[in-house]
């Protein structure tokens, strides 16, 4: 036995979350309705957005976008290969093809240059991925989009409360997705949330979310055609979200500034006592962002040790920490590995990176022992 267990990831679960999963069980109305409302509401408050939409994962936000824009076959769009997987499933799925991108080595963001080698006539819309929760260098982005009849799709899923600038994570972009994903630093289980501030692409995208029925066909006859009346405009999905899921999600996300100043907290830790451990390295935080942090990413010196990473994670599993990667990159996935990427900064971090446990919950102690256990693994692998 380890003399301590520190899981990956734990979700912070209180009180006043459960009772007001309960409150909404017994208010007699469980799927979507006034309290997927009350989500969207809140997402717009953090995000500065105008419009929201509560769907069931960030994955169905990211494809409703698309869809709402109506990109398709013969278009392209541009993503970091350094992500999680469904964003560019949800991008062949619309019939458009997925561009990767390489990532910037110091921070892991979306590298802005290798994006413009990327454009072409064809590019609609760039994912910018809030890397673990720090926004990607959005001025040279939209420098590059201006002009261009591009769309930039923010990936917020790491981001809720992170600021570029001063302006929050889900205002920068044309449109956002937010993650509600269990160990995502504000949860309803599962869940996600799509903001924008234009109202028509926040309309079209709730009408798909929702098999295609029109919300307003319906409108159109009389008193005495009764309720039961609906049409299906268009081929939608069912991406709607429950209100049983969206009420913890609204509690959650109402105390998102509390439990990022904890995840902040054990951030600044971490770098403090990890800051002398030669073969292991933080990301930068560039000074324009504040940073989310929804993971706690370092990168190994593999240069430095007799050790590889996978070996370093099984390591730290015999010591009692869980640790994960992020990601394992896009082209690296057998149903991806037809997507043409040259890659070489994406390639060369995917060896090297460890998160390391990361949530609002995680206690001075359990960051000492992580770092105590990384240390020494470091020291007894050093060359
Ligand atoms: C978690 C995650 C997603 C998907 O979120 P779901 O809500 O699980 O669909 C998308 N992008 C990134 C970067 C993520 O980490």
């Amino acid at each position: 036995m380890s003399p301590r267990e520190v899981p990956f990831a734990r979700v912070a679960i209180d009180e006043t979350d459960i009772a007001a999963v309960v409150e909404t069980l017994r208010s007699g109305w469980i799927t979507t309705g006034s309290r997927v409302a009350e989500l969207e509401a809140e997402f717009c408050r953090i995000s500065g957005a105008r419009y929201g939409l509560g769907v069931n994962s960030a994955t169905a936000a990211l494809h409703l976008a698309l869809l709402g824009w109506r990109i398709g076959p013969g278009d392209e769009v541009i993503l970091p290969a350094m992500t999680f997987a469904s964003c560019a499933t949800v991008v062949m799925e619309t019939g458009a093809t997925p561009v990767l991108a390489d990532i910037c080595a110091d921070d892991m963001t979306i590298d802005p240059e290798s994006v413009e080698r990327l454009i072409s006539p064809r590019t609609r819309v760039i994912m910018a991925v809030h890397y673990a929760g720090q926004p990607a260098r959005m001025a040279e982005l939209q420098a590059l989009a201006e002009g261009r009849n591009i769309k930039i799709l923010e990936d917020a899923a790491h981001a809720p409360g992170a600021l570029y600038k001063e302006s929050p994570a889900g205002s920068l972009g044309d449109a956002a997705a937010f993650s509600l994903y269990a160990t995502k630093n504000v949860t309803s289980g599962e869940g996600g949330v799509l903001v924008s501030d234009d109202e028509e692409l926040i309309d079209r995208a709730r009408m798909l979310s929702l098999h295609g029925m029109s919300r307003d066909a319906w409108k159109r006859y009389s008193a005495t055609e009764g309720t039961w009346r609906y049409e299906v405009i268009e081929r939608g999905y069912k991406y709607n979200l429950s209100d049983l899921l969206a009420t913890l999600g609204v509690n959650q996300v109402r105390r998102l500034g509390e439990l990022n100043v904890a995840r902040t907290r054990a951030a600044g830790l971490y770098k403090r006592l990890l800051a002398d451990v030669e073969q292991v390295e933080a990301l930068s935080v560039r000074p324009e962002v504040t940073h989310a942090w929804h993971l706690y990413v370092v990168k190994l010196r593999l240069d430095r040790m007799r050790i590889d990473r996978a070996r370093f994670i099984e390591l730290l599993r015999e010591r009692g920490v869980d640790t994960s990667v992020h990601f394992i990159p896009i082209h690296h996935h057998p149903a991806f590995k037809d997507i043409p990427a040259d890659l070489p900064e994406t390639d060369a971090a995917f060896e090297r990176i460890i998160s390391l446990p990361m949530y609002s919950g995680l206690s001075d102690e359990d960051i000492e022992y992580v770092a105590a256990c990384v240390s020494e693994i470091a020291r007894e692998n050093r060359r």
